[in-house]
């Protein structure tokens, strides 16, 4: 007898609503905040505190940005927690 595995009735997730972009995962139209090139690269990296965060640059502009806690990190606030702390 072999056991029938029906597809788990699980919806899909719902894409993030708006005013919530910062999900994880959420990696489909990621576009440069100052000039909307979507030539981008993103990274995931985890700073010296163990913060976790998202790396973006832009190809055109050069604009640079730090996304972690949900939230955009200063370049400042970046390098403060890249600190050790000893
Ligand atoms: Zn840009």
């Amino acid at each position: 007898m072999s056991p029938r595995r029906s597809r788990s009735a699980r919806t899909p997730s719902a894409p993030a609503a708006l005013g919530s972009l910062t999900q994880p995962g959420a990696l489909v139209g990621v576009a440069c905040r100052v000039c909307g090139s979507s030539r981008v690269t993103r990274l995931a990296m985890t700073l010296t505190d163990g913060t976790p965060v998202e790396f973006t640059s832009c190809h055109r502009c050069e604009h640079r940005s730090w996304v972690g806690d949900g939230r955009s990190l200063g370049r400042a606030e970046v390098l403060d927690r890249t600190r050790k702390l000893t």
